[in-house]
C-alpha cells in the first residue's frame, strides 16, 4: 500500500516517494529552550514521532532530526528575568525538554542538534549567500534579500507583491525591502556573541534550521515539518536561503500540524492558556496524553479539555486490559481445520484491523482513523473473550496470540501502549490473582459469603472481573 502525504508546498495529497529508495530523512523544528514545553508543542512533537515510527513500521530506514534552538531573544529575555546567563537558561530547559520528551514516550531523534554548536556552519552559509548577491551587510547585521529569490512566497501561497502591500510601515530603514530578514544580528551590549566576518553577533533564527537540516540530512531532505505557525515566515525563509545556496529543492514534502487549542484559542505561552507536559504527566499517563493528541487528524485543530484527557485515560486502560487478556489466554500455534463461527468472526475482525490501520495511516497519517480501527477491534476481542472464556479451543488461543502480537505492533506505532517493564511482574500478578480466587473459593465452600463478596467487589474495583461457572471461577481484566 502506498502512503500519501498532504504537501503544504503543492497544496495537495501526493504519493510519498523518498529521494533515496528505502531511506527517509525528516527534519522537524524543535523547541526554543526558554521554558518547559506545553502540550500544544507536544502535539507537533508527538505527531512527528508517529510519522517517524510509522515509516519505520513500513520498513524505511529513517533518519529523524529535531533541532534545539538554544540562542534566541526569548532566551536572552528569560535570562535577564531569572538573573542567570542565557547559557544556563538554555541548558536547564534543554535538559527539561529531553526529560519530558522521554516521559512522553517520544523516541529520541537520531540527532538533536543545537544551534550554538553550528555557528561556523551558519557563518559559511551566510557567506555563500552574500557571494551570490542574495544577502547584504548593514552595520554588522546581515539580511537576506527576498527579491533575489523569485519563488519567495511559494510555500505560504503569498506573492511578494501581496507581502509588500500587507507590510506594516517599515521601521528599519536600513533594509532594502520590508520582508528582508536577518541572517546575522550584531550583538547588543550584554548579549551573547560569536566572532564573525561582520563583527560580533549571533545568528538569526531561520538560518539555523537550514544549516542543521543540510548538515545532518543533506541538501535535499524528504520531509520537513512543524506547527502551522511556522509556514510563514520561518519555513518560507528556510526555503529561500537553502535553495538560493544550493540551487536544489530543500524539502520534498512540507507537513504542518494544526494547533492544539484551549478555550477556543491557540494554546501558547503568550496566550497564557497552556499546560506544561510535566504538569499534565502528574495527572495523566503518557499513553493517554498521546492518545488524546492523536485523536484528531493532524491538519484539524484539536480542542483541549480535561474531560477529553480523562476519556483518553479510560480508553488507554481498556486497551491495556484487552492486551493483558489476549496475552494471558493466547497460545503459540497455527490455526488448524475449521474455525467455529465466533472464531471466524474474530479472525475476520483481525484482518480488517490490519488492513484498516494501514489504510488510514497511509491516508496522510490519519491517526484518528487508525485509533478507531484499533478500538473497534478491542471491542470485538473483549466480547469474544467474555463470551467464550472457560472453553477456548486451541484455534481460539492461536488467534488470540496473533491478535495480541498485532495489537502490540500497531499500538507501538502510535506509542499508546507499553508492555509492563518486567514481564515477570505480569506473571506474578496473574499467580496472585489465582491465589485470591482460590481463597475466595474456599470461603464460598464455608458459606462465608461476606468474604467471598468482598473479594469479588474489591477485585472488580481493580478491573478484575470474576465469573462463577460450573467448572469453577474464572477471571479476566475488564474496566
Ligand atoms: P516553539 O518553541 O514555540 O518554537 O514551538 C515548537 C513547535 O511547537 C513548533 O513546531 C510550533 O509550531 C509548535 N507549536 C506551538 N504551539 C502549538 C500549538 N498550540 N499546537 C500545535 N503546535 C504548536
Ligand atoms: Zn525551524
Amino acid at each position: 500500500m502506498s502512503l500519501r502525504i498532504y504537501n503544504t508546498l503543492t497544496r495537495r495529497k501526493e504519493e510519498f516517494r523518498p529521494l533515496e529508495e528505502g531511506k527517509v530523512r525528516i527534519y522537524c523544528c524543535g523547541p526554543t529552550v526558554y521554558d518547559y514545553f506545553h502540550i500544544g508543542n507536544a502535539r507537533t512533537f508527538v505527531f512527528f514521532d508517529v510519522v517517524r515510527r510509522y515509516l519505520e513500521f513500513k520498513g524505511y530506514d529513517v533518519r529523524y532530526v529535531q533541532n534545539i534552538t538554544d540562542i534566541d531573544d526569548k532566551i536572552i529575555n528569560r535570562a535577564h528575568e531569572m538573573g542567570i546567563s542565557p547559557k544556563e537558561v538554555a541548558d536547564r530547559f534543554t535538559q527539561a525538554y529531553l526529560e519530558d520528551s522521554r516521559s512522553l514516550l517520544i523516541k529520541p531523534p537520531t540527532v538533536n542538534p543545537k544551534a550554538t554548536e553550528h555557528i561556523p556552519d551558519m557563518i559559511e552559509l551566510i557567506k555563500r549567500l552574500i557571494d551570490k548577491g542574495a544577502a547584504y551587510v548593514v552595520d554588522g547585521d546581515v539580511y537576506f534579500d527576498v527579491r533575489s529569490f523569485p519563488e519567495y512566497g511559494k510555500l505560504s501561497g503569498r506573492s511578494l507583491d501581496d507581502l509588500l502591500a500587507g507590510a506594516r510601515v517599515e521601521v528599519d530603514e536600513r533594509k532594502r525591502h520590508p520582508e528582508d530578514f536577518a541572517l546575522w544580528k550584531s550583538a547588543k551590549p550584554g548579549e551573547p556573541w560569536w566572532e564573525s566576518p561582520w563583527g560580533r553577533g549571533r545568528p538569526g533564527w531561520h538560518i539555523e534550521c537550514s544549516v542543521m537540516a543540510m548538515k545532518h540530512l543533506g541538501e535535499t531532505i524528504d520531509i520537513h515539518g512543524g506547527g502551522i505557525d511556522l509556514i510563514f515566515p520561518h519555513h518560507e525563509n528556510e526555503i529561500a536561503q537553502s535553495e538560493t545556496a544550493t540551487g536544489k529543492p530543500f524539502a520534498r514534502y512540507w507537513m504542518h500540524v494544526a494547533f492544539l487549542r484551549a478555550g477556543g484559542r491557540r494554546m501558547g505561552k503568550s496566550e497564557g492558556n497552556f499546560i506544561f507536559v510535566r504538569d499534565a504527566l502528574k495527572r495523566f499517563k503518557p499513553e493517554a496524553i498521546r492518545l488524546f493528541l492523536l485523536s484528531a487528524h493532524y491538519r484539524s485543530p484539536l480542542d483541549y479539555t480535561e474531560e477529553r484527557l480523562a476519556e483518553a485515560e479510560g480508553a488507554v486502560s481498556r486497551l491495556r486490559n484487552c492486551l493483558l487478556n489476549l496475552k494471558r489466554f493466547g497460545a503459540e500455534g497455527k490455526v488448524k481445520g475449521e474455525l467455529a463461527e465466533e472464531e471466524r468472526k474474530l479472525a475476520d475482525a483481525l484482518e480488517e484491523l490490519k488492513g484498516k490501520f494501514e489504510e488510514e495511516m497511509d491516508d496522510d497519517f490519519n491517526t484518528a482513523g487508525a485509533i478507531g480501527a484499533i478500538f473497534d477491534f478491542v471491542s470485538h476481542a473483549n466480547k469474544f473473550i467474555a463470551e467464550n472464556q472457560g472453553r477456548f479451543t486451541d484455534n481460539a488461543r492461536a488467534l488470540m496470540r496473533e491478535a495480541y502480537e498485532t495489537l502490540l505492533k500497531l499500538t507501538d506505532v502510535l506509542g499508546i501502549y507499553r508492555e509492563e517493564r518486567r514481564s515477570g511482574d505480569e506473571e506474578l500478578i496473574s499467580k496472585l490473582i489465582d491465589l485470591i480466587v482460590e481463597i475466595r473459593h474456599e470461603a464460598r465452600q464455608r458459606k462465608d459469603w461476606a468474604t467471598a463478596d468482598k473479594i469479588r467487589d474489591r477485585l472488580a474495583q481493580l478491573g478484575i472481573k470474576l465469573q462463577d461457572t460450573r467448572e469453577g471461577t474464572i477471571w479476566r481484566f475488564e474496566d
